[in-house]
């Protein structure tokens, strides 16, 4: 890692031990009333959501604090990206940003913060600037543009630490995710309002379907269900188009695939490895990240792929 990714990944360091000193795993720590550093430095979770992250009124301006960084120019210019209207683009997936608890049964979905700010750092410092699926599909087929070097930022299923921890170091790169949310009750960990703030921040909210149930083999009515229903509720809550869909387990077959055409969505991810392309809009393939991983290894994954 060069210096520059190294201080970057030492300020965020910092950033997210402030942010997760009250963090005790419910969402609830980022919006107690006590005034403590982690509420100041965290997203608000209300309806007067703000995108922006508000120093603690000990610390520095935390912009001051930035680091100034070789691949990371202040300003974006709108139309540097050297690829072709074909060229595929990365969209890695992730699951949880945590330390995997005791006898987690995917212990591997638990990328570790320390482990994402360093791979933030390096994305930063090699020149990559995240993006939505949204960007990627209007620069594909609508003229759109797109920063030098695009990356994808998806997050799987709706975790409070997408709140808690995610969004504030994306905040301070200016980056959105994309957050594949499960639609149903059985995920409460990231309830609307924080979902709301995200969206504030910038990030793409995509259907991971109601259930968060395999949709290969599933019957129409179940595929309407799991498919169609959750971008209508996701769209009535939101009020946003919701225009991408997820397969959960990364599971489909041809039914699955007519279902979210339908449906009205404009793509959909899996996971099988690799980039995502224009030709293949409805299995957009992406760079699974997982925990443990060294920073080797996951520059790795961008060469392979390339
Ligand atoms: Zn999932």
């Amino acid at each position: 890692m060069s210096d520059d990714a190294a201080r970057l990944a030492a300020f965020l360091l910092d950033l997210y031990a402030l942010t997760s000193t009250t963090a005790s795993g419910e969402p609830n720590a980022a919006t107690s009333p006590t005034g403590s550093a982690a509420t100041s430095a965290s997203l608000t979770a209300s309806g007067s959501a703000s995108a922006s992250v508000t120093p603690p009124p000990h610390q520095p301006k935390i912009a001051k604090l930035l680091p100034p960084m070789a691949g990371l120019p202040p300003e974006q210019p709108a139309s540097d990206f050297k690829g072709k209207r074909t060229a595929g683009i990365p969209v890695l997936m992730y699951h949880v940003i945590d330390s995997a608890p005791m006898g987690a049964r995917y212990p591997d979905l638990y990328v570790k913060p320390g482990e994402f700010v360093r791979q933030l750092g390096w994305l930063a410092d090699n020149g990559y600037h995240a993006v939505t699926l949204q960007q990627v599909y209007d620069f594909w087929h609508n003229g759109g543009d797109l920063p030098s070097k695009p990356v994808v930022l998806s997050f799987d299923d709706g975790n409070s630490q997408d709140f808690r921890i995610v969004a504030p170091l994306l905040n301070e790169l200016g980056w959105p995710g994309v957050l594949n949310l499960i639609v149903g009750k059985h995920t409460p960990r990231l309830k609307p309002s924080y979902v709301r703030a995200l969206i504030q921040a910038g990030w793409e909210i995509d259907s991971h379907t109601i259930s968060h149930i395999e949709v290969r083999g599933l019957s129409a009515k179940q595929l309407a269900f799991e498919v169609g229903q959750s971008r209508t509720r996701l769209q009535q809550t939101y009020h946003l188009p919701i225009n991408f869909f997820c397969y959960p387990s990364g599971r489909y077959d041809d039914a699955a695939i007519a279902a979210v055409k339908k449906a009205g969505y404009l793509g959909a991810t899996t996971t099988d490895p690799g980039l995502a392309k224009p030709d293949e809009p409805y299995l957009m393939r992406r760079i699974r990240v997982s925990g443990g991983e060294s920073l080797e290894s996951f520059a790795l994954l961008f060469t392979e792929e390339r």
